[in-house]
């Protein structure tokens, strides 16, 4: 069976045409799908009877299990979905002054082994298909509409897993979120982050030059990365300062490093002013996060945020404090996910 959310307007209608059916039908069943949240073909009523049968017969509008829903005091919603072969991934909602934001998962576990991360301890169990990741949009928005509220303008693609070693589906997903006909959010309204697998930069500047990219920096020099980041033995910050000033000459657009702040190990004053040397000229702004404790690891949050983000701001680099949002239910990626495996 075919999934109807693998499918940007365009491949609905070249499906369709070949199936003996018209370019129309597939506004048509778009318009029930994403405007009216309606995910059974039979009550698609403008639709003809044969159009009905072929779709039931060759095609599903499949939606993800909701297992848990927590609400945090600050309206910030985390889901933990169930998947079709039964893997649990996890959604996070979170509302700002700009709009509601989603972070989505586009893996089940992650490979990169960071060592501050809850979704690093739960090994890659396979990448996540373009659908399944259109699926937590849809299923938010859904969700978002039955509550009579605005719909998702912002997507992070942030949560469990590297997106760049899951590119193809990576780039479906993004093609199709970004269909006007169907969820229609805007490409500069879109932030995909990655732990530094510069390997694929050509590509994503080919790709989207015009979707932003944050890089998981967390450290000012090779030392102090390749004891959190394993993935610096492969691409160490040389290799990343050289690929962001080739992304940055060849798209203009500003890049946003991510630096999670850990006590005692990337937080001192000398770090900061190693930072802001590292990234001096650099088109970037920095985004401090302060860490969200995990399970199973030593690690302890770092009460130098403020002092830190000013020894930047004294250098003349741009930084901001990333807003803490759902910090009573467990927001950090991949916790509530490692919580239920571990039942
Ligand atoms: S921080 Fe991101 S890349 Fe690193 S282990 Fe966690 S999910 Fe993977």
């Amino acid at each position: 069976m075919l999934n109807f959310f693998n499918y940007t307007l365009k491949d609905l209608q070249d499906l369709l045409i070949e199936n003996g059916f018209k370019k129309f039908n597939a506004q048509q069943v778009f318009d029930w799908v994403y405007k009216k949240f309606e995910t059974n073909f039979n009550k698609m009523s403008n639709l003809s009877k044969s159009l009905i049968t072929w779709l039931n017969e060759n095609m599903h509008i499949s939606c993800l299990s909701e297992e848990i829903k927590l609400v945090s005091k600050d309206g910030t919603t985390k889901f933990l979905f169930k998947l079709e072969d039964g893997n649990k991934i996890e959604t996070v909602l979170m509302n700002f002054d700009y709009g509601n934001s989603i972070c989505v998962t586009t893996q089940v576990g992650c490979n990169m082994g960071c060592k501050f991360c809850a979704s690093g301890q739960l090994k890659k169990i396979r990448n996540l298909e373009a659908a399944e990741i259109v699926m937590q949009v849809y299923h938010l928005n859904k969700y978002l509409h039955e509550k009579g509220e605005d719909l998702i303008r912002n997507i992070v693609v942030m949560g469990i897993g590297e997106p760049l070693d899951n590119y193809e589906n990576l780039s479906k997903f993004l093609n199709i979120v970004r269909d006007d006909h169907g969820i229609g959010i805007g490409s500069r309204k879109i932030t995909v982050s990655t732990c530094g697998l510069v390997n694929r930069f050509d590509d994503w500047i080919r790709d989207f030059p015009q979707v932003g990219l944050a890089i998981s920096l967390h450290a000012p020099n090779n030392e102090i990365r390749s004891k959190i980041m394993p993935i610096n033995n492969a691409y160490n910050i040389n290799d990343i300062i050289s690929n962001v000033n080739k992304y940055i000459k060849a798209t203009n657009r500003r890049i946003t490093f991510e630096y999670i702040l850990i006590d005692g190990i990337n937080d001192s004053d000398a770090c900061a002013h190693e930072l802001a040397e590292l990234v001096k000229g650099i088109l970037c702004y920095i985004n401090l996060i302060p860490w969200n404790p995990v399970d199973n690891t030593t690690f302890k949050r770092s009460h130098n945020v403020r002092r830190f983000y000013e020894v930047l701001r004294k250098h003349g680099i741009t930084a901001t404090v990333r807003q803490e949002k759902g910090s009573d239910i467990n927001s950090s990626c991949g916790q509530l996910r490692a919580k239920n495996e571990k039942k």
